[in-house]
């Protein structure tokens, strides 16, 4: 906690749906790494006298997440021109939304918290800057990549309901994890889909009038978003309580310095001169597919992640953890379906299948998760099929059978095993019968070299047995 200081944040995030096309002309979206300006056409190169198309697929991503996030669609919305000067933006305008946005008024409810979402819109990106040298104002050459120019984006755009670097970061996680849920983006932070903007003031416990804010653009990784917040709050803390004063400001954030930096004084809605897009005609919204849009929306990780507590016993960081990614959630909830139970499935897919980033089939995983459960096959053997299957496709019974996995539970076909590690290792059965508890975990070890096969569980109360 930050003491006498209420930490009121904010946050506007840009997303790139997920569409093949630009937002008005028919350019590819492109990739990271393709030459510059190879995405470009008249109309976003910013000729004089084209037309801007809007994309379909662009504003259905828009509307699903505005759905998502519980917002109202309103039956008419239109584009403006948002207009500035600056060298990455060929128009000298971006087509945005600015009274007639395409949704508003939704919420997304954290664990715990409810964050109001104002409003969900499109528009469209700027292109991008290079400068050759390593500071601006060293640079001697600037060049300028169209690819990004007009590429769709959606702003997210919250209220200020959110109260310390955490809440910030989880808001995010949990819109990326809804995007990526119902299909609307790939959000991926490390390619630019999703960026974060937060604003950020405090004020005394107390008070319900807002402090002066300060806003951080263009924040690409959840790590950098929650420092930048913890910096920030500590920066404006300490000028308040030495008697200086917070300026309404837009700052960037250094990875490399860890720390903010000011970018430029805020600009309001009145210096950008907005006026309707005179080049596109009103949307009109209309109710019906917007209905079929909801109804197709799949279940959403909120709901899913307290089904998959109550349904099936997970525990509450388990459920997290699956419903974060919904092939992951399809997984588990298949692979209970074909068989394992419930604790030992989550286990295996946070585990083993998560971090491999691969996806076995549910009926596989369910023969891995019985095979060991049932005392079939050892953990380590379980972890063998499962990456052999996930790379063969193979069925696990079919690997356990070839490679002549099968676990030794028996105690007399490992007597002679564990007799033989007792021999070989009179140390550590010295320092055993001394009472080091840990000489056990040697043995255990040597044993596993010996019979990769035994049944731990079996083989350690063998084992201590005979040491007795
Ligand atoms: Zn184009």
């Amino acid at each position: 906690m930050t003491g006498r200081w209420e930490v009121v944040i904010g946050m506007e995030v840009h997303v790139q749906p997920r569409t093949r096309s630009k937002m008005f002309c028919g350019c590819a979206v492109g990739h990271i790494g393709d030459p510059p300006n190879s995405n470009v056409c008249e109309i976003c190169g910013g000729m004089p006298g084209v037309l801007p198309v809007v994309n379909k697929a662009a504003v259905e991503a828009c509307l699903k997440t505005a759905l998502a996030l519980n917002c109202e669609i309103p039956r008419h919305t239109k584009f403006d021109r948002k207009n500035y000067m600056y060298p990455d933006l060929p128009k000298g305008y971006q087509i945005s939304q600015y009274d007639l946005p395409m949704s508003f008024n939704g919420h997304l409810d954290l664990d715990g918290r409810r964050v109001r979402i104002r409003r969900v819109h499109l528009e469209e990106d700027t292109g991008k800057l290079i400068h050759a040298g390593d500071k601006l104002h060293k640079a001697w050459e600037s060049f300028v990549d169209l690819n990004r120019a007009g590429v769709p984006l959606m702003e997210i755009v919250s209220e200020p309901d959110l109260r310390s670097a955490d809440e910030a970061r989880d808001y995010a996680v949990a819109l990326r994890t809804l995007l990526r849920t119902i299909g609307a983006s790939e959000a991926d932070m490390e390619k630019g889909q999703l960026r974060a903007e937060p604003n950020i003031s405090i004020r005394r416990f107390g008070t319900d009038e807002l402090g002066v804010k300060t806003e951080l653009k263009n924040i690409n990784s959840f790590r950098a978003l929650h420092r930048a917040i913890l910096y920030e709050v500590a920066r404006q803390k300490e000028a308040l309580e030495s008697g200086g004063t917070v300026v309404q400001e837009t700052r960037g954030w250094s990875d490399a310095e860890q720390r903010t930096f000011s970018q430029r004084s805020k600009e309001f809605a009145e210096d950008y001169r907005y006026f309707p897009e005179p080049d596109l005609p009103p949307l009109e919204l209309d109710p019906a597919w917007i209905e079929d849009l909801r109804r197709a929306l799949p279940e959403l990780p909120g709901p899913r992640r307290a089904r998959l507590v109550s349904d099936y016993g997970l525990p509450a960081a388990d459920a997290v953890l699956i419903a974060a990614d919904r092939d992951l959630a399809d997984l588990f909830e298949g692979a209970v379906e074909a068989g394992a139970e419930a604790k030992p499935a989550a286990n295996w897919i946070i585990g083993e299948v998560a971090p491999s980033g691969k996806l076995p089939s549910a009926a596989h995983l369910a023969e891995i998760v019985k095979l060991v459960a049932g005392g079939r096959i050892t953990r380590d053997q379980g972890r063998e099929v499962l990456a052999e299957s996930l790379i063969t496709g193979r069925a696990p019974s079919e690997l356990v059978a070839e490679h002549g996995f099968a676990q030794i539970s028996d105690e007399g076909a490992l007597r002679a095993e564990i007799e033989a590690v007792v021999a070989a290792n009179p140390r550590a059965v010295e320092d055993y019968r001394a009472g080091r508890r840990q000489a056990l975990g040697a043995l255990m070890a040597d044993l596993k070299k010996r019979a990769p096969q035994a049944n731990p569980k079996v083989a350690s109360e063998l084992l201590q047995r005979l040491l007795r």
